[in-house]
């Protein structure tokens, strides 16, 4: 089939019958805000039933991403299905688990000695989202006191619990490394997207407590696309007090090398490279 226009959205050139990628990734995402409370209990079980197929990046892991990401579901069902298994990714399995999944991923990681460094790098990423206190004091003792199998990692719990979400200090003092706080992004009138913390739809885009994308007009040194601001964030905006920011925070990157040549999103207060 020749190059169209999407026909839900009109606006992405498509070369398939259907509807494109946003598109149908919009309707999922509608679809799963919508389930009921017995179809997501429904869902719950027949993940941890199904718990195996996780690795198979199929349906179980599609609806598991979606409980998760959408509805924040960390179900222990699936945690406890998970351990028993003994499957270890995605760590996100793990996240806020119960002391029993806890202790079942520490006796795991009591007897490895000898097991791939595979499973011991898995292990340690599920008890990071785990996250408990005793984790946490557990991370902070293997810091100290390495085992031998911290030889085979390029780093040790210090690191591993940022993943996470979470760090400690030399004294083990545990802090958080995300904020309670959860904004959406939403798009305005104008096209642009803007944080939904309250009503902003009404707002004047450079207005805007939250832009993303802007363009800069600079050129990457690398590979000459266009720098774009990715994020800007208004320090002066009530509803982003939470950030504790100091001034307006520009995160300017070049969208094609962000993730490469050693060139990572790099920003200063004023957004300057
Ligand atoms: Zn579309
Ligand atoms: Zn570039």
């Amino acid at each position: 089939m020749g190059a169209h226009l999407c026909p839900k959205c009109g606006e992405n050139t498509i070369y398939f019958d259907g509807i494109c990628h946003s598109c149908s990734q919009r309707q999922r995402r509608n679809e799963i805000l919508n389930l009921s409370a017995d179809e997501v209990e429904a869902m719950i079980l027949k993940i941890a039933e199904r718990i195996d197929e996780i690795e198979k990046w199929d349906e179980i892991c599609n609806d598991f991403w979606a409980l998760f990401s959408l509805l924040d579901i960390h179900d222990p069902r699936i945690a406890r299905a998970a351990a028993a298994k003994q499957i270890y990714y995605p760590p996100e399995l793990y996240f806020g688990a119960p002391d029993d999944v806890k202790d079942a991923l520490i006796t795991k990681l009591n007897s490895l000695e000898d097991n791939s460094k595979n499973v011991l790098n898995h292990l340690l990423c599920a008890l990071a989202w785990q996250g408990g206190e005793q984790t946490a004091e557990l991370f902070y003792e293997l810091y100290k006191n390495p085992r031998p199998w911290r030889k085979k990692l390029y780093v040790g719990t210090e690191f591993y619990a940022k993943i996470g979400g979470w760090a400690f200090d030399e004294t083990g003092e545990r802090k958080s490394l995300v904020f309670d706080k959860c904004l959406t992004a939403v798009r305005v009138k104008d096209g642009k997207r803007a944080s939904q913390s309250a009503n902003l739809n009404s707002n004047q885009s450079a207005d805007e407590p939250v832009q993303i994308g802007e363009p800069t007009g600079q050129e990457c040194e690398f590979c000459g696309c266009e720098i774009l601001d990715m994020l800007r964030l208004k320090a002066s905006d009530p509803r982003l007090a939470f950030l504790n920011l100091k001034h307006d925070a520009i995160f300017r990157c070049c969208p094609t090398c962000v993730g490469s040549v050693m060139y990572f999103c790099k920003c200063g207060a004023d957004g300057e490279l």
